[in-house]
């Protein structure tokens, strides 16, 4: 039976320069119940959803991660289940705060150039999303159950980006330095499924070498960003840390699996954002992924549904074989394994709460819905 995604709604707080701008904010109406929580966007409509979380301006990081009971899904892929959290929403809704939660600040390159620079302080956990802590907590998890049990772990991490349907490596900058380069080949393998051709995989012996890796990844997005003039809302970016584990007594009991943390491009619909010189299919090519990504979990969704519905009625052969295009794109090609199936899925549908970005807000809530 396919897994339920896990859904959360995060609304962040209204910006100092939106303040001056004298944007107002929507009036959102939340219930909450024993089971879920109920959202209404301003009194415009009377359409009410239904979510597992909805955190407000007020949740802090240390909220979101909590009440999303992220511990709990570390564990689960330290047991061998394999994973996903991304982030979705428009562009400034918040999916790279509730993920990374840096900032930038402007430094000067070996170039003399201006460019943005990740101000990262691991010592201070408050203000870091789920990709910092997850990594703080998968090690100190890790030395936890081996000091308990008799298995041996080792933890990998690789970092990618997708622009325009191609993958780029973020912890290897030879095809991102190759402006527009052909990027990263994905290839099927019966054992792994999808694999990412020569993209670099480094087994992280501890914390500090996790956070260097990271620390890389990050400034590499950003001299992406750059050279192929991506605006990073129209990339995903997907940090992979697999956890392996061997039994000390039997060294082919292997447990794998992979949990995926992303950041995915902006949902706010072509129409709006094409940039000059970019024809309409090309604004298709680069949110293609996306654009399945919503097919998929709608195939998974009915999928679940009617499974439901056939264990309810007692009738446990008939249920219809859903076509689930994960072969459409490149993200769902690689997050195959890690949504639906015998996995675990959070998606933190951000939401913006001027006013002015109503209908985008909708929308992201119509499309949460459909996840949940
Ligand atoms: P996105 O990645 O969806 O485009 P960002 O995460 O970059 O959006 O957020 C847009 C701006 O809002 C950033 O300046 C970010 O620091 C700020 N922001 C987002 N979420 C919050 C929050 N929960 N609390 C405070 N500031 C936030
Ligand atoms: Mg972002």
């Amino acid at each position: 039976m396919p897994t339920r995604i896990g859904v959360a709604i995060r609304v962040r707080p209204l910006l100092e320069s939106e303040k001056q701008k004298n944007l107002t904010c929507t009036k959102l109406q939340v219930k909450h119940s024993s089971k879920s929580i109920q959202i209404q966007l301003d009194d415009r409509t009377t359409k009410s959803f239904k979510f597992d979380q909805v955190l407000d301006e007020q949740c802090s990081q240390n909220d979101l991660y909590e009440k999303n009971s992220i511990d709990q899904l570390i564990q689960k892929v330290i047991e061998g289940y394999h994973s996903t959290i991304f982030a979705y929403g428009q562009t400034g809704s918040g999916k790279t705060f509730s993920m990374e939660g840096f900032d930038y600040e402007m430094a000067t390159d070996s170039n003399k150039k201006q460019v943005l620079k990740p101000i990262i302080n691991y010592e201070n956990l408050d203000q870091q999303g789920i990709i910092p802590r997850t990594v703080h907590k998968l090690f100190e998890k890790i030395q936890i159950a081996h000091n308990k049990n008799e298995r041996i772990y080792k933890v990998y991490l690789s970092y990618l980006q997708i622009y325009n349907e191609k993958i780029y490596d973020l912890l290897n900058t030879d095809q991102l330095k190759k402006n527009d380069g052909p990027g990263l080949k994905l290839r099927w393998n019966k054992k792994d499924q999808f694999q990412v051709e020569n993209l670099l995989v480094f087994e992280c012996s501890n914390l500090q070498e996790a956070y260097d890796m990271l620390s890389k990844g990050i400034k590499n997005k950003i001299m992406a960003s750059h050279k192929l003039n991506a605006q990073s809302s129209r990339s995903h970016c997907i940090l992979t840390i697999k956890v392996d584990s061997i039994s000390r007594l039997d060294p082919d009991n292997l447990i794998s699996a992979k949990l995926h943390l992303v950041d995915l491009a902006g949902s706010e619909r072509q129409s709006q954002t094409g940039t000059e010189g970019q024809n309409f299919k090309e604004c298709i090519e680069i949110n293609k992924s996306l654009f399945t990504l919503r097919q998929v979990i709608s195939a998974l969704a009915d999928q679940s549904m009617q499974s439901q519905e056939e264990t309810q009625q007692g009738n446990n052969n008939s249920v219809k074989q859903f076509h689930v295009p994960y072969r459409d794109s490149k993200l769902t090609s690689l997050l195959k394994q890690s949504i639906g199936g015998n996995s675990y899925c959070l998606m933190i549908a951000c939401l913006s709460p001027c006013d002015c970005y109503y209908e985008e807000n909708m929308s992201t809530l119509n499309y949460a819905t459909k996840a949940s």
